[in-house]
């Protein structure tokens, strides 16, 4: 039986194979279910590939589902997230700019792969494998690296390859932050600023972010994440009031057995926030 979304817990922000996520969007759902996720979007990297089978097993499970997607975008040089909320997969100009992203993403890990190459690495194998990926990101190339015993973790990965400043680092060129957000109001959804508490910006740089954000036409901000700092939290909450913008709660959920990003748990939202579920015709 369908739960209502209200009473069981909701997850909008996750990932599945179709980006970095390393379960099939079926898969995921199931787990979801047997988490007592009653509303569940999928937001997987520059696709929506993967949300026609999610819809699907959504239906088999009773959970409602919301087809959804994160955009890589740019702003002052920095990489931001704008996760979209019930849009139209199908909406032509959306798949185009999905598709543009896509070509971006794999010339990217390339580049990355050529750099790791001559770095001494096996860069050119890493790549190819990550290019697997329908939607390959620098999460493949890390989990390769630690694969080859190159690293001990992700987080190495990054930290000795692949960031900034780093032998493997390539700067993305992402589409402009406010291109992101018109795409995915013009394909019927909601935007969504996502994870702002990792951007690296001064507290006065994400309050002009939010400012452009709410400009370009966002709608959204995550205030609910696992493992947040209460005050972090309480930062949030006080932006997303100051900028009127509701609040989204998700887990950016990619593999089980990561217990700092669990599906569908963590703190509900705080009080005088406007629920993004609100926004989403539901
Ligand atoms: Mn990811
Ligand atoms: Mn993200
Ligand atoms: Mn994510």
């Amino acid at each position: 039986m369908t739960q209502s979304p209200v009473q069981s817990r909701v997850d909008l922000h996750t990932h599945s194979h179709c980006s970095d996520g390393v379960l099939a969007p079926a898969a995921l759902v199931a787990l979801a279910a047997q988490r007592a996720v009653g509303l569940l979007a999928l937001t997987d990297h520059d696709t929506a590939a993967g949300c026609e089978e999610a819809r699907a097993a959504c239906l088999a499970h009773g959970v409602a589902f919301v087809p959804g997607v994160e955009l890589s975008s740019v702003w002052r040089e920095r990489e931001i997230h704008v996760v979209g909320l019930a849009l139209d997969p199908a909406h032509a100009p959306f798949g185009a700019h999905c598709a543009l992203l896509l070509a971006l993403r794999r010339q990217r890990v390339a580049a990355i792969g050529e750099r790791l190459q001559r770095a001494g690495l096996p860069g050119t194998q890493l790549a190819q494998e990550a290019l697997a990926s329908p939607a390959p990101t620098r999460a493949h190339l890390a989990r390769g690296l630690v694969a080859s015993g190159i690293a001990d973790s992700v987080q190495q990965a990054f930290d000795r390859w692949l960031r900034r400043g780093r032998p493997g680092h390539v700067a993305a060129p992402w589409p402009p932050l406010a291109v992101a957000v018109r795409c995915i109001v013009q394909a019927g959804g909601v935007a969504v600023l996502a994870h702002p508490q990792r951007y690296r910006v001064s507290s006065g740089g994400l309050s002009e972010l939010l400012a452009e954000f709410k400009a370009a036409g966002g709608a959204g901000l995550e205030v609910s994440l696992p493992g947040m700092a209460p005050h972090d939290a309480d930062r949030l909450a006080t932006l997303a009031r100051r900028y009127e913008l509701a609040g989204s709660i998700g887990s950016d959920f990619h593999e089980p057995g990561v217990p700092w990003r669990p599906l569908g748990r963590f703190a509900k939202l705080p009080d005088r926030i406007t629920p993004i579920m609100e926004c989403l015709g539901l």
